[in-house]
């Protein structure tokens, strides 16, 4: 049996492991345009930050792959020839196999802004852009980000940690406003703005200006406004990849279309990560696009790929990043208006940490923790075990990774919480 895989993310790596787990004399071959080799692309800011090196990023030595018989192979696959099972690649031999794996991830979102293509324009999702970055910001005075979420904020960083002066738009009223509740969010607001980074909210991308040369020289908002710039970043989301699966007439929609076992309607093909969009035959279809949920996809994929009935359920959502210097983690259900929730809040007086346990009348259903960090397992097992409200109040320093921080607080937080609840 010869399995390939088409990304080498944490999708295609979870799915290859698992394969190889359960079956060791398949063959296997993981191909990836991008690299050679499996790296963290979540930590792509800290090499530009000089935090990491790209050696650091990947979590495995190139001998290991060699060690658990994975071929790896690096290309750029330009076509799926489903009839005879084959991959071609760009200057390279066709690929046969048996099973496939889709696992390539998302591309960032542009949305047809005139002077979109002009040099100096550009995302932040693979080493590609992480390049040309490093060219793009050399000498570099002043760079406008577009879209106010994660990578946004993260290239936001990246840039003013070079000196470089940012204005970052963010089109909603407060940063991350869908996803954050609005004290968190203003929370972000403030640390930006803190950090000196221009943020200007409200406030939508219109037109990217040429300098007369062909690159960036400026941006003009909706609203009017004219900003100067040597750079512009578009980080307005990301899209499940999905042109190879176009181009073989495999099912689409907005990501390629599998069923919960990560099959596509074409034989022997399966997908799973960013890419996949997976029919639930409930009023949405799952996309679920970050890092944890790719290592959970590739590993039931690579499961149903060797045959065991594979039923995908998601699990607690959980997400974690970091907002400059803040750190954020987030489990189950937050900001989603769920019929019958409740929000206890707390927030550190000086403004640079906060705590929320969203609840119903029964459970706890989720929990935002922002500048503190608190212990994956014991959130998640809270939620997943319905414990009540009390149970969580009572037990809140089992969550807790920073005990100082919380002999310091524990009293205050419990006290709020049940001020709160009366
Ligand atoms: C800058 C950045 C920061 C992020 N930070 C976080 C974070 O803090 N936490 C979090 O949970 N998530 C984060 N994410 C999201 C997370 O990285 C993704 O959800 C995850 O990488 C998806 O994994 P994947 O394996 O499905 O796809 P990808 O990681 O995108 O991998 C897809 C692979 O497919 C290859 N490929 C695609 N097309 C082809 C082709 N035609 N031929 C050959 N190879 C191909 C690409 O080269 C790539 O290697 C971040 C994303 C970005 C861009």
């Amino acid at each position: 049996m010869k399995i390939a895989i088409i990304g080498n993310g944490i999708t295609g790596v979870s799915a290859a492991l698992r394969i190889r787990e359960l079956k060791p004399d398949w063959d296997i071959v993981m191909i990836s345009g991008e690299s050679d080799f499996h790296y963290s692309r979540p930590a792509l800011m800290y090499i530009y930050m000089g935090h990491m090196s790209y050696r650091d990023t990947k979590p495995y030595e190139n001998g290991f792959w060699r060690d658990k018989r994975i071929e790896i192979l690096r290309g750029w696959v330009t076509e799926i020839d489903t009839k005879n099972s084959r991959l071609l690649l760009h200057k390279k031999d066709p690929v046969n196999f048996d099973k496939l794996l889709l696992a390539v991830g998302s591309k960032p979102n542009k949305f047809g802004w005139p002077g979109q293509d002009l040099k100096g324009v550009q995302g932040l999702y693979d080493l590609m852009d992480l390049r040309e970055l490093y060219e793009n910001s050399k000498g570099l005075k002043h760079a406008v980000i577009t879209g106010g979420g994660l990578i946004g904020i993260e290239l936001a960083e990246m840039l003013h940690s070079r000196g470089v002066h940012v204005t970052f738009l963010v089109r909603e009223k407060s940063y991350w406003n869908r996803i954050l509740p609005n004290e968190e969010s203003s929370m972000v607001n403030r640390i930006i703005e803190k950090e000196g980074i221009d943020l200007r909210l409200n406030t939508e991308l219109e037109e990217i200006t040429d300098n007369g040369k062909g690159r960036v020289g400026g941006v003009i908002t909706k609203d009017g406004q004219k900003i100067e710039c040597g750079l512009v970043g578009l980080t307005a989301g990301v899209s499940p990849q999905t042109v190879l699966a176009d181009g073989a007439a495999i099912k689409t929609g907005r990501g390629i279309l599998v069923d919960r076992g990560f099959k596509t309607d074409a034989e022997n093909i399966y997908c799973a990560g960013d890419c996949a969009e997976i029919i639930t035959g409930e009023e949405r279809n799952l996309l679920q696009q970050v890092w944890y949920t790719g290592k959970a996809q590739g590993k039931a994929a690579g499961e149903a790929m060797c045959g065991i009935p594979t039923n995908y359920e998601p699990a607690t959502w959980f997400n974690s990043a970091k907002f400059l210097d803040l750190e954020y983690q987030t489990y189950g259900q937050v900001n989603l208006s769920v019929e019958g929730e409740k929000n206890l809040y707390w927030e550190k007086p000086d403004g640079l940490a906060a705590l929320r346990i969203v609840h119903t009348d029964d459970a706890v259903i989720g929990v935002n923790v922002m500048g503190l960090r608190y212990r994956h397992k014991v959130c998640e097992k809270w939620i997943e075990e319905k414990r009540p409200l009390d149970y969580v109040l009572d037990n809140l320093s089992e969550a807790n990774f920073d005990p100082e921080f919380y002999s310091l607080y524990e009293k205050e937080i419990a006290g709020v919480f049940r001020e709160q609840v009366r």
